[in-house]
């Protein structure tokens, strides 16, 4: 018995076929699950009896339980438990442009990032496809909104989920069902370079953004475990091999760590780094947990690492905090729950 929200449309057509229907009854199927939302093969009018039956023999509609949410103005965050009372997060944030889902793609991460409070828990798994496009449909229904926006930016790393996440991917673009815009999707690596390959030949035209987090090797093999294994030369040589082939813009995200990367030396060698490359650099300011003794940079020395950035015409946008109230920094509250246990 699987799971029918980690099912790709063009599978469901074989299925269909495997079992003597026609394949098309596969679209009606995915629109009575995406587009009316119905969770249960007994209202799907549609379909003949003898099929139902069988769908039922395979398929479950089970979801996610909703073990706590925490809002704030525009932020909810959301804890799941999982069928094997793993626990993840996802955190929707209301923008004006639209409502934004940051997703989670693994329990627990494996990159080790010292900054980071998803990497103090190591990998369990990895999230199966129907995980992803439940934490979707389950917060629309919660919230009574829809989603507009999703970004890979929660707990653990999709490079290291690649099949599942491109499944997930390939679902939620579907305009037979959820029909979110590739545009309207990011994905979010540490840098996994052999993965970022493999998704520069997909041909989609889902955004990429780069954890860089630093503007040269050294440290950033000390902050980011990944660059001991991928350096950053090679990252940036893969990258612009990627904008040349896809045309398409890629994303650096900097988080801010007040006397770690800040500095405007390190605002200069970045903009050096990134000269001419066809890119939006993201200056995060760090959220800060009670378990890693990074701070968040001032204000002001954000500020002036954004000003050097702009003056040496690279396109740059300081992130909107959201959240740090209801602990949105990816995996602070799973890592939380498990502290209370
Ligand atoms: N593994 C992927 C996606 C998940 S992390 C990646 O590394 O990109 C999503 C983003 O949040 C990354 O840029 C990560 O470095 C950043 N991040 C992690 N902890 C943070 C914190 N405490 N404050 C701000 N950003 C953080």
């Amino acid at each position: 018995m699987e799971n029918i929200y980690g099912k790709k449309l063009t599978e469901l057509e074989d299925y269909f076929e495997k079992i003597g229907d026609k394949k098309f009854k596969a679209l009606q199927l995915y629109e009575w699950i995406y587009k009316k939302r119905i969770a249960s093969f007994d209202d799907m009018s549609n379909i003949k009896k003898e099929t139902l039956m069988t769908l039922k023999r395979d398929f479950n509609f089970d979801i996610l339980q909703i073990m706590s949410r925490l809002d704030d103005k525009d932020v909810h965050k959301y804890l799941f438990n999982l069928k094997d009372n793993n626990k993840i997060e996802a955190v929707l944030m209301k923008h004006d442009y639209g409502n934004s889902l940051c997703i989670s793609t693994q329990v627990g991460c494996n990159m080790g990032c010292s900054f980071c409070e998803s990497g103090r828990l190591k990998k369990v798994r990895n999230l199966e496809t129907y995980e992803m496009v439940l934490q979707i449909l389950e917060v629309e229904a919660d919230l009574k909104i829809r989603i507009s926006h999703v970004v890979l930016m929660g707990i653990g790393e999709p490079f290291d989920n690649y099949d599942n996440v491109l499944d997930f991917i390939k679902i939620i673009n579907n305009g037979r069902g959820i029909d979110i815009g590739a545009r309207h999707i990011t994905i979010s690596t540490c840098g996994v370079i052999p993965k970022i390959k493999k998704f520069m030949d997909e041909d989609m035209q889902v955004n990429l953004a780069i954890s860089l987090h630093a503007p040269n090797q050294e440290l950033r093999s000390k902050l980011m475990p990944i660059a001991q294994a991928y350096n950053l030369k090679d990252l940036i040589t893969i990258i612009k091999e990627y904008i040349n082939k896809t045309n398409r813009r890629v994303t650096f995200e900097y988080i801010m760590l007040k006397g770690i990367n800040d500095s405007e030396t390190n605002a200069i060698e970045l903009a050096k780094l990134l000269k001419g490359i066809n890119c939006y650099v993201n200056l995060i300011p760090y959220n800060e947990t009670s378990h890693i003794e990074y701070q968040k940079s001032s204000q002001e020395q954000i500020l002036k690492f954004y000003d050097i950035l702009k003056k040496n015409k690279i396109n740059v946008t300081i992130r909107r905090e959201f959240g740090s109230k209801v602990m949105a920094a990816c995996g602070q509250l799973r890592s939380l729950y498990k502290e209370e246990q």
